[in-house]
């Protein structure tokens, strides 16, 4: 960020649209910025700091049955299960993957929109939000809540629109939904290659509310949501004869020197069908 000229420490959200919208000089949001100040492009001359929006609080609505994380919310915080969260296989997922993300350096940084907008292809945390089916509100001109999966579909064009996230709500999960993390790597510690986060719930063999993020397959951490429709009210021994091969071989991942298109897919395979074994044998 050697080219910054101007910060803004914002007291409210409208105050960091407005810095946003001005194109001269050209501002970006900072919040941990843990990613921002290593690649910020050149063109930007102004960070707006948004620490004083009070956006890092974790808060059940117990009436609504939503847990909403503030935007600001950092990935140590969900390791550390700040406030009252409950003990709940929907807490365990969220611990398990945040501490999966990075070092306690940089968690204790980190936060939750700076990882959805970062976006990384295998980001655990970002793949199990997309597994927990959790909503962003949005700021432009006005505020509004979309799916987090519609999100990182139209990234680009929705942060080109000067956009702020606020807050991350989350369904809060009933008591029969299960959840399991895969993930293959090139050390136990590692950052995945491919990583999977399934939740479901079974009864009688029978499957229900499935949701399944896969990481380290595109762009981005994506659902298999044919899969996902494929699966709900199927005996799981059929599912797992019939579903998941076409759908595994429907994905088109990256080729790199991490791992190659063949060995991602074959990955998302066998981890979605642990994962799922997994999520229906606890
Ligand atoms: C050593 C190191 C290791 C890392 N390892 C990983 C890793 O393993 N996996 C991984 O995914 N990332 C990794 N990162 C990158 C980074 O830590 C993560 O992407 C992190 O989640 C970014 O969060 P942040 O709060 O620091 O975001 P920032 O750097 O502050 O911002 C990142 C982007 O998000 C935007 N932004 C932030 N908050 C908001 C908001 N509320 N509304 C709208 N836009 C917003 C910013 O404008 C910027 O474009 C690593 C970084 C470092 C330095």
């Amino acid at each position: 960020m050697l080219n910054i000229k101007e910060y803004h420490r914002v007291e409210t959200i409208e105050e960091a649209l407005a810095l946003l919208r001005r194109k001269h000089p050209a501002a970006a949001i900072v919040s941990g910025g843990t990613a921002l100040v290593g690649s910020a492009p050149e063109q930007i001359e102004a960070v707006i700091d948004i620490a004083a929006l009070g956006l890092n609080q974790i808060t059940l609505d117990r009436e609504r049955n939503v847990l909403i994380l503030g935007a600001a919310v950092t990935h140590q915080m969900l390791v550390e299960g700040a406030g009252d969260l409950p003990n709940t296989p929907l807490f365990d997922i969220l611990r398990t993957t945040a501490h999966a993300m990075s070092g306690l350096n940089i968690r204790n940084r980190a936060t939750l929109a700076g990882a959805i907008v970062t976006a990384d292809s295998a980001s655990p945390l970002v793949t199990a939000l997309l597994a927990c089916d959790a909503e962003i509100t949005l700021h432009t001109d006005q505020a509004r809540s979309l799916p987090l999966s519609g999100f990182l579909a139209y990234r680009e064009r929705i942060l080109s629109e000067d956009a702020l996230i606020s807050e991350i709500r989350l369904p809060v999960a009933s008591p029969d939904l299960r959840f399991a993390y895969e993930r293959v790597a090139r050390t136990p510690r590692d950052y995945p290659i491919v990583c999977v986060v399934v939740r479901c719930a079974v009864k009688d063999g029978i499957l229900g509310s499935v949701k399944i993020g896969v990481g380290g397959v595109a762009a981005t951490p994506i659902r298999l949501t044919a899969l996902e429709f494929g699966l709900e009210k199927k005996l799981l021994a059929d599912f797992l004869e019939r579903e998941l091969g076409p759908a595994i071989a429907a994905l088109n991942p990256p080729d790199d020197w991490l791992g190659s298109a063949a060995y991602r897919r074959e990955m998302a395979g066998v981890l979605t069908r642990r994962a799922i074994l997994r999520a229906t044998s606890q």
